[in-house]
């Protein structure tokens, strides 16, 4: 058997085990690792590098409708491409449903937008907006059995938010079929008083959108989800946890004996509440409004902590990019006159990585291990697409990141090659850095540069098996 690829003498890390030794690659997956393999018919040399298996981000936005005159920066091509720089080779982003539309129409349109033009490896979560019988006993288990074992659902935001009772009714489908709800979790009711009470008081500026929505809000929302998880018996992901509020609440469920997993971003280890202040109160905290918002220090360490705990199971980037200088983005007409209109989320895609692994991995607060763990395997098993997918194996697709752990980059809008004008960790230097990235043994980006096609991504069917 002759070896399409060796990548020689890296330093290969899974989610449990770091070891020096060779990756032989062949039709796409990995088939030998061993001490020194010869004989490939091409090599890729990693002297001094860590061969990690390529991330997996399971929260991504891309080329979502947001509203009437708002469009996000990037469409599938833009973001998959950041993705694959960034060292990426799956994404998980999402298929809506606009409510009184079918589910499974849905589903079919985002395949449409992501179909040949992705760089990297998809599947896709649904986020249901309209649980109507239609759904709850047909769509949803259908897709649930076709390779769409997850779903999101929202607790807050018009036209998007469930009621308590419609959260009881999708949780309980998800137990019957085995798929995992996962909860954006704050308060509707809490945040729409906030916002109306804050500009009531001429409070409009971006700097707002977070006090309007304090870490309470989503401790309360927290433990309300989680309420209705055990109510049911299923177990639910808490997304985007930002802070020591809600990591409390997910600790006390797990003391309960609740299975309840939680995710975390970068935003919440690296952004604060001040970010979103901007220059003087005006328009440029913008850049930074995303929900829940980046709170103090204090809960950036709290996150820290719950990380090294093992309280999250996924490290995500909630990418969700909308252009800042653009009157379909952050600084639109009606996003000037009140905070309440600034489209909500922030890109990250091709930063959360380094950013993980610099403030996690480089200053020694969490083992190389784990940061694979956080970063890739986690996902995989989440979301159904483990042993396929996530981790450096005989028989795993040959999805790689060749990573320079010494290399410092301060990290810039142009590094990210998105479809957006800024990014919200613009100065920050990082040490370590993902250097080439390859997909199912094909080099996809090299030394900054994309050397893939859009088209080479596939779509991806996941199943239900969760082994964490
Ligand atoms: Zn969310």
């Amino acid at each position: 058997m002759t070896l399409d690829l060796a990548i020689r003498g890296g330093t290969v890390a899974t989610a449990s085990d770091t070891t020096r030794c060779d990756v032989g690659i062949k039709d796409g997956r990995i088939v030998q690792l061993a001490d020194t393999i010869e004989g490939a018919a091409r090599e890729i040399d990693a002297t001094g590098m860590l061969v990690l298996p390529g991330g997996i981000d399971s929260h991504v936005h891309l080329d979502q409708s947001s509203g009437p005159g708002i469009k996000m920066a990037d469409d599938f091509e833009s973001g998959t491409r950041s993705a694959a720089i960034g060292g990426n080779t799956t994404v998980i982003p999402f298929a809506v449903q606009p409510r009184g539309h079918s589910l499974t129409e849905s589903v079919a349109n985002y395949h449409t937008k992501a179909e040949g033009n992705c760089f990297v490896d998809y599947g896709f979560h649904l986020i249901i907006t309209d649980p109507t019988p239609a759904v709850l006993g047909q769509e949803l288990p259908a897709l649930v059995l076709d390779g769409y074992p997850s779903f999101k659902v929202f607790m807050t935001y018009d036209g998007l938010a469930l009621t308590d009772r419609q959260l009881l009714e999708v949780f309980s489908v998800a137990k019957e079929h085995g798929a995992l709800a996962m909860v954006h979790a704050e308060g509707y009711d809490s945040i729409k008083f906030m916002v109306d009470r804050l500009e009531r008081e001429g409070k409009t500026a971006p700097y707002y959108h977070g006090v309007s929505r304090p870490g309470l809000v989503e401790r309360e929302a927290t433990h309300r989800a989680i309420s209705h998880a055990e109510l049911i018996g299923v177990p639910i992901m808490i997304v985007h946890v930002s802070g020591r509020e809600a990591v409390e609440q997910i600790q006390w469920a797990r003391q309960k004996g609740l299975t309840i997993y939680a995710e975390t971003c970068p935003q919440y280890l690296v952004l604060t509440a001040d970010d979103l202040k901007g220059l003087n109160m005006d328009m440029s905290g913008a850049k930074y409004v995303c929900s829940p918002p980046p709170r103090d220090a204090t809960n950036q360490s709290a996150i820290w902590q719950a990380l090294q705990q093992g309280v999250f199971q996924t490290f995500s980037s909630d990418h969700c990019p909308f252009r800042y200088d653009d009157d379909a983005g952050k600084t639109g007409p009606k996003a000037r006159t009140s905070f309440r209109w600034v489209p909500n989320g922030i890109p990250g895609v091709a930063a959360r990585l380094p950013i993980l692994f610099s403030e996690g991995v480089s200053k020694g607060r969490i083992s190389l291990n784990e940061f694979v763990a956080l970063s890739a395997t986690n996902h995989a098993k989440m979301y159904g697409l483990y042993p396929q997918k996530g981790s450096i194996m005989v028989g795993a697709d040959a999805d790689i990141a060749i990573w320079d752990p010494k290399k410092r980059v301060t990290i810039t809008q142009d590094l990210m090659l998105d479809g957006c004008d800024y990014t919200p960790y613009e100065g920050i230097e990082v040490v370590g850095w993902p250097i080439t990235t390859l997909l199912r043994g094909k080099v996809i980006a090299d030394k900054g540069a994309i050397v893939g096609k859009k088209g080479d991504g596939a779509f991806l069917k996941r199943d239900v098996t969760r082994p964490i």
